[in-house]
């Protein structure tokens, strides 16, 4: 089933121009040869959107980054969600900590924008994660757990959707939470979905994010309760996305 396998999805943020599609040239003709046990996305900027969804093939799903949670308006340089779908993209995330912080993004917004990609048939890929104060301050665990009960709506019953928990010090710092670390939050995600949506998302994907790497994305893949990973820098770079997917 769709949602019980692991995820992979690269987040490629504010970089990438046209001559960067090489990459997914690159990707498509190796997922061809050798298709890896789980499923593969990537998540550009919106302009590639449409050129990256043309050239993916079987086996590479396109996503965006963000979207509004209004269908249409007077909303400059924003973007629906169903423009997002129009282009090509078949997921999206939302809430990542670069949205939470440099557009403070709240909890309530990102349920909005949830309800949102559903309504328009994308899959939203919900981001939580603590900061490194309230890791130090023993506050992760419920930290996450309030993100979760906010920021799911309840129209995610029973559709299909991902958490990504991202520790906002991990991302792009090259630091990582023990694995021991990571499998507690993750364990905490999962309870904090099944008191919110109820005992259907006891399969639904919680992606790991934060420096995921080719030479940590094996241990990480396979803490339980890690049903994928959420990958910036490394997403860049073919070699290293298609490193990190052999560890799944
Ligand atoms: C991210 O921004 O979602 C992320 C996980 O970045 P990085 O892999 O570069 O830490």
């Amino acid at each position: 089933m769709k949602s019980s396998m692991k995820l992979i999805a690269g987040n490629w943020k504010m970089n990438g121009l046209g001559a960067n599609l090489t990459v997914v040239e690159t990707l498509r003709a190796a997922l061809a040869a050798d298709r890896p046990a789980c499923r593969v996305a990537l998540c550009p900027p919106a302009t590639l959107i449409e050129r990256m969804a043309r050239m993916a093939g079987e086996g590479l799903e396109i996503g965006g980054q963000d979207c509004r949670a209004e269908t249409h308006g007077a909303f400059t340089g924003d973007l629906s969600a169903a423009m997002l779908k129009d282009a090509g993209a078949t997921l999206v995330i939302l809430g990542h900590s670069e949205r939470r912080q440099g557009h403070g993004e709240s909890d309530l917004l990102v349920s909005a924008k949830a309800e949102a990609a559903l309504a328009a048939g994308l899959e939203p890929i919900v981001c939580v994660g603590e900061t490194l104060a309230q890791r130090e301050a023993g506050r992760a665990v419920e930290v996450v757990r309030s993100q979760i009960m906010a920021s799911l709506p309840l129209a995610l019953t029973g559709r299909g959707f991902a958490v990504a928990y991202e520790p906002v010090w991990a991302i792009g710092t090259g630091l990582t939470p023990t694995l021991d670390q990571i499998e507690e939050v993750h364990r905490a995600v999962r309870a904090a979905m099944i008191e919110r949506l109820g005992l259907g998302v006891a399969a639904t994907p919680i992606l790991y994010g934060g420096s995921v790497k080719p030479d940590n994305a094996r241990e990480i893949l396979a803490v339980p309760e890690v049903g994928g990973a959420l990958v910036g820098g490394a997403s860049l770079k073919a070699v290293d996305f298609l490193g990190i997917l052999r560890g799944a």
